[in-house]
């Protein structure tokens, strides 16, 4: 069975790569009918906050991605918090001393850097010169009398390629003299990323290793691990990296990246799930508004593309727009918009607050353009903007408006058909039509030229506000 894991290091929001890696893997999980793990990567314990993590599952959750086991559920094969998996690694780590697959190494940062910047004036890539590997065991005692501290590295055998088959990227082939040995555990007893998520991905059974391109360096470090622990090596599939429209690596630079920055900003979560599986996917056909059960049928990971995804952000609002207008339902909609109605001082009932939902989404592509298309619902005491004034300060305009209100005066509701009868009337009583029929009113009720349909508004603020605005423009 597939079983696959989301590894996120809580030091931040989630940002569209990971959650594009995550959204990958649970569609992958849900295809294959396997499981997703989610596991929390705190190992920095000075970056790493316990509500970034609540934060993380917030909004995976939010965008629509489930998973089997995971810190906040359990399962068979926890802890799924790193920081609680210190005896394990422990344990592992004695293996690798124990089969001389690590060694003792005593240089100093300085000595490093020395020996760094002295490859680089070479032109040799700069690696680890060894130095350290073949100390004697008197050797080894002396420096530690000495109270040097020391790190354990991974004695990685000379001139080996490690050769493995990326899903995505195909042959990967890469020579370890590259990087040379690495270190397995700091000098303050802590063991390094490459390890301790090969001892997890291995004792977790993950058979796929989905991730972000920026991780492929990484691997054969991992390999190298597998094997030195008689692990079984997982596939791997390195997801490409994203771009921005400039075709820089994605960054703040480009805006709003995290989910979060989305989510608060009007974006629904179908569109965002929606969006971000076209980051390196394509459906077979042209249609590339897919729900989540649409995509997770139709996926494959062997259609992901091997080349940099760019990420377009007007695509994105488009998207959002489309689910905003089409694919969700009345109710569902005004419950997520019930916030951002909130946020804007826009005080009512959910029926209230359906009513004007009903008229508006088709005009939104955000839940953000609420504040502005709902405007005309909540604000009576309005300004009216310059290039509106005009048709109240017109002579028919303002005839317009004083007979509108004569024949509204005296009603107590006003329906969508009550709107175009008495507009049809004014029609005919005073020869006018057209924008100079509809502007005047249009201004009057709402203090701009452009918006809402006139007979919904009406019905949906009522008579005794349409009397009030209308007395309002008339003074
Ligand atoms: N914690 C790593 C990260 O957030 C994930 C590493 C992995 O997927 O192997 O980048």
């Amino acid at each position: 069975m597939v079983r696959v894991r989301f590894a996120p290091s809580p030091t931040g929001y989630l940002h569209l790569g990971n959650a594009r890696t995550a959204l990958f893997n649970y569609i992958y999980a849900r295809h294959t009918g396997g499981k997703l793990i989610l596991r929390i990567e705190d190992t920095d314990r000075e970056r790493s906050k316990k509500e970034y993590e609540d934060l993380l599952i917030d909004d995976l959750k939010w965008l629509g991605i489930e998973w089997d086991e995971g810190p906040d559920i359990g399962g068979d094969y926890g802890p799924y918090r790193q920081s609680e998996r210190t005896d394990i690694y422990n344990q592992y780590v004695e293996k690798l001393k124990e089969s001389g697959h690590i060694y003792k190494c005593f240089c100093s940062p300085e000595e490093l850097e020395e020996e760094r910047k002295k490859a680089l004036s070479e032109g040799r890539p700069p690696r680890y010169s060894g130095k350290c590997r073949n100390l004697t065991e008197d050797q080894i005692k002396k420096l530690e009398s000495e109270g040097k501290p020391y790190v354990w590295r991974f004695r990685v055998p000379d001139g080996e390629f490690i050769i493995f088959e990326d899903v995505i990227k195909g042959t990967v082939e890469i020579n370890v003299d590259e990087f040379g040995d690495f270190v397995i555990v700091r000098s303050d007893g802590s063991p390094v990323y490459n390890f301790v998520v090969v001892v997890d991905d291995a004792l977790m059974k993950i058979t796929d290793v989905i991730r972000g391109e920026d991780h492929l360096s990484n691997t054969p470090k991992q390999i190298l691990i597998y094997r030195a622990l008689g692990f079984e090596e997982p596939r791997f599939a390195h997801l490409p990296i994203i771009l921005g429209e400039d075709r820089s690596k994605l960054s703040k630079r480009h805006g709003a990246v995290s989910v979060r920055a989305f989510r608060d900003d009007g974006y629904v979560s179908e569109a965002m799930f929606n969006g971000l599986s076209l980051l390196g996917w394509h459906p077979k056909g042209d249609n590339e508004v897919l729900s989540k059960e649409e995509i997770i049928r139709e996926f494959d990971i062997k259609d992901i593309h091997n080349a940099p995804a760019v990420f377009d952000r007007a695509k994105l609002r488009w998207l959002n727009g489309v689910y905003i207008r089409e694919k969700i339902d009345l109710d569902d909609l005004t419950e997520r918009a019930v916030p951002f109605f909130e946020g804007f001082g826009y005080k009512a009932d959910f029926d209230y607050y359906r009513k004007v939902m009903e008229a508006i989404r088709d005009s939104l592509e955000t839940l953000m353009d609420i504040e502005q298309r709902a405007k005309p619902f909540f604000v009576d005491d309005f300004h009216y903007e310059e290039d509106a004034q005009q048709f109240l300060k017109d002579e028919t305009g303002y005839r317009v408006v004083q007979l509108f209100y004569e024949k509204v005066k005296d009603m107590d509701e006003i329906k969508k058909e009550d709107f175009k009868r008495i507009t049809k009337e004014i029609q005919k009583e005073l020869g006018v039509k057209g924008k100079n029929l509809f502007m005047p009113i249009r201004v009057a009720l709402t203090g701009v030229t452009s918006g809402v349909d006139m007979a919904v508004l009406v019905e949906v603020i009522g008579v005794e506000r349409v009397k009030h605005r209308l007395q309002r423009a008339l003074e």
